[in-house]
């Protein structure tokens, strides 16, 4: 028989009535602590699915395409002990040996570029690495950090398109001293912590169990558009009010914030009283990375069975093939261009085909091309981006948007907390600290509360 433990309810708990803003990874993982401490939980959700950022395209019944998260990032989060116990790990890290490289129109793989400058640029990525974990300096542009090293041309394009994707911005806009003390305070080691690996099941499957526990709770088309934190005033009961865009009115003991940095920066939920002005500069300090996801599906495989990615440097486009094991001949182009965000979908379709006839330059790519579906994560009010970034001149700005208001309204989410931002790990971590937060306020579940069964 499973061995379920099931938290009861102590005499000494007072109970909490917490509404969650959002379904996706922190909010869930919010929800399935609060509850198992025995309060009353209910989640509010903009969207008409649960998972946020995680999200699969059914392309039919077996053929799933993952348009949001689908790499395990740290190798010291909860989806990597997770994945290896579960043993659905399928590589451990981004495979560049697997990679194509598209920079200035020639095809080359990276054995190449590392041979022409005889292995320098690979010895300087050590130097680099090593002395930004140890800058203490003035907050630079991670660009001209790496300018210094004087890569050679095509390494610099490579290098340049690689973190770029990978931190969602440019590297001109990415300050190097805020990125390192992020990762410092989360004691993330950018050399060896920091993985891109794939796994046999859907994303959705490491959040599948904080929704079996909270399932009932989670209200979806609930978009929240007013929160009413005032404090007690003469007639005040002390609750926060909640409004949505529907009329629809809660109250709570306390709520959770986990909407994206995108949606806190456009202004889309009301407070009443304001954001203190710390809070909201910290908003405004952070960066919103911009970008999309296209899923490209093909009548034939256009590409050897053993390629797992393919970088268009010049497009600064990334296709992915190696994660999407189910439907033979698709793969997904990430891009995370805040020039191209803005574009319409036919428009961001025209580049991608441009980009594939350099990418197969032997093949009629109308002919084998069946269609291109573009997820644009940038024009969805919801999300308004794809993830966070330490933008020049945001030291100490997560911990700031971590902190709460007058122990009634609490922050979680990818952009709250150090090291692990913009990834699942870290949403999932911010929402357990927020709950936790709360939780320690009530401090007395006692552990003869806790019952199995
Ligand atoms: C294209 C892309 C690729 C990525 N790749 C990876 C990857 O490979 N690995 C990785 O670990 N991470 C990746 N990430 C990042 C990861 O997906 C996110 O960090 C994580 O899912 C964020 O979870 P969250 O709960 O903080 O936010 P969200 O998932 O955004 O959840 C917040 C929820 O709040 C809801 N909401 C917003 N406003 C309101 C409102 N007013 N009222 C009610 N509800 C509201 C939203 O609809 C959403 O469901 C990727 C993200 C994107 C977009």
């Amino acid at each position: 028989m499973k061995n379920i433990q099931i938290a009861r309810h102590n005499k000494n708990i007072k109970t909490l009535t917490v509404v969650i803003i959002g379904a996706g990874a922190a909010g869930l993982a919010a929800a399935k602590s609060l509850f198992e401490a025995g309060h009353d939980v209910t989640v509010l959700e903009a969207n008409n699915y649960i998972g946020g950022r995680i999200k699969a395209l059914e392309l039919d019944r077996k053929t799933f395409v993952e348009v949001g998260a689908s790499l395990i990032h740290h190798r010291r989060g909860p989806l990597y002990q997770r994945a290896k116990k579960n043993r659905i790990l399928t590589s451990k890290t981004g495979r560049w040996d697997k990679t194509l490289f598209i920079v200035d129109d020639e095809r080359i793989s990276m054995l190449n570029i590392l041979l022409r400058s005889r292995f320098a640029d690979l010895f300087k990525v050590g130097k680099l690495f090593k002395g930004l974990m140890q800058y203490d300096g003035v907050d630079l542009p991670v660009s001209d950090k790496v300018c210094e090293f004087q890569f050679s041309d095509g390494f610099k394009k490579i290098f340049f398109s690689g973190l770029e994707i990978t931190l969602g911005a440019q590297l001109e806009n990415i300050g190097a001293r805020s990125l390192i003390a992020s990762l410092a305070v989360g004691q993330v080691k950018i050399d060896s912590d920091l993985i891109g690996a794939s796994v046999s099941k859907r994303f959705s499957w490491f959040i599948q169990p904080y929704i079996n526990a909270i399932e009932p709770c989670i209200k979806l088309n609930s978009a929240v558009s007013e929160i009413d934190y005032a404090d007690n005033s003469q007639g005040s009961d002390g609750t926060v009010k909640i409004k949505l865009d529907n009329g629809q009115e809660y109250a709570a003991d306390r709520v959770i914030i986990t909407a994206s940095l995108g949606v806190l920066k456009s202004g889309v939920i009301n407070f009443m009283p304001s954001l203190p002005s710390k809070k909201q500069q910290a908003i405004q300090s952070l960066g919103m990375g911009q970008g999309l996801k296209a899923v490209i599906r093909f009548n034939k495989r256009l590409w050897p069975t053993k390629l797992k990615y393919i970088l268009d440097c010049d497009q600064h486009i990334l296709y992915m093939i190696s994660t999407y094991h189910v439907y033979d001949f698709s793969m997904v182009a990430f891009i995370t261009d805040e020039m191209i965000s803005k574009k319409s979908d036919k428009q961001v379709e025209k580049i991608i085909r441009n980009s594939l006839k350099v990418v197969f330059s032997d093949s009629d790519i109308n002919a084998c091309l069946i269609e291109i579906m573009v997820h644009n994560w940038s024009n969805q009010k919801y999300f308004d981006g794809i993830y966070s970034y330490d933008k020049v001149g945001s030291i100490g700005c997560r911990k700031i948007l971590a902190e709460s208001i007058s122990n009634k309204i609490y922050f979680a989410g990818e952009a709250t907390i150090d090291g692990f931002f913009a990834s699942v790990d870290g949403a999932i971590l911010s929402g357990e600290r927020a709950a936790q937060e709360i939780i320690g306020e009530t401090n007395t579940i006692s552990d003869d509360s806790v019952v199995s069964v």
